[in-house]
């Protein structure tokens, strides 16, 4: 008669068994396992945009800018060569120079503001929409320039009406222009539809 045979299995090998199993499912599963409902997550990552209303008009306002020529003397030239194809101030939404003050939000005085021109200036600021900005561009515009002591000339434009930004040389090259333009939006984008 054959005898069965039965395997001696001591518990500390179950437990060395047990261990084995234990520390493996540790080490493969250090991650969590993904949300079985992540493609909802990857949807509204894609199609969804939370931002504040504030950042959403200062962003849509900066980058339709309607800037109003004001051109006094030399400088002119340089905001001119900044419409031009080479500078294109149109990559930064602003198409066309305005001529009229009702159309435009932005006043760029370029040049040597006289005296006899500053009532002008004055009105034609006045008769802007608000919220609007002024760029003073070049040394005559911010302070008189060379000409600071004549009899006839204004040391500075901001003697006259507010000075949103101030674009220093004689003359400033267009890309200065361009530069304090994006100083413009960064101011445009602290304002908010609360205070505006
Ligand atoms: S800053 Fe210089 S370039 Fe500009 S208007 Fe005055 S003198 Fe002319």
């Amino acid at each position: 008669m054959e005898i069965e045979r039965y395997e001696v299995i001591f518990s500390d090998e179950i437990d060395a068994a047990e261990a084995l199993r234990i520390n493996s499912l540790k080490e493969t599963s250090q991650q969590a396992i993904p949300d079985p409902d992540r493609w909802l997550e990857e949807e509204l990552r894609r199609n969804v945009l939370l931002t504040t209303v504030d950042y959403a008009v200062d962003w849509a306002r900066s980058r339709s800018i309607f800037p109003l020529m004001f051109g006094l003397a030399c400088c002119a030239f340089e905001m001119i060569g900044s419409a031009a194809s080479r500078f294109d101030i149109s990559r930064f939404g602003m198409d066309i120079f305005r001529w009229s003050p009702r159309q435009a939000d932005l006043m760029i005085v370029a040049g040597t503001l006289t005296w006899k021109m500053a009532p002008a200036v004055k009105l034609v600021y006045e008769q802007m929409a608000e919220p609007k900005w002024v760029i003073a561009m070049g040394a005559c515009a911010i302070s008189g320039g060379t000409f600071r002591e004549s009899y006839s000339v204004v040391p500075g434009i901001n003697h006259i009406i507010p000075v949103d930004v101030y674009v220093p040389g004689c003359p400033p090259r267009p890309e200065g222009l361009l530069y304090g333009i994006t100083k413009i939006h960064k101011k445009i984008g602290k304002e908010s539809i609360k205070t505006s």
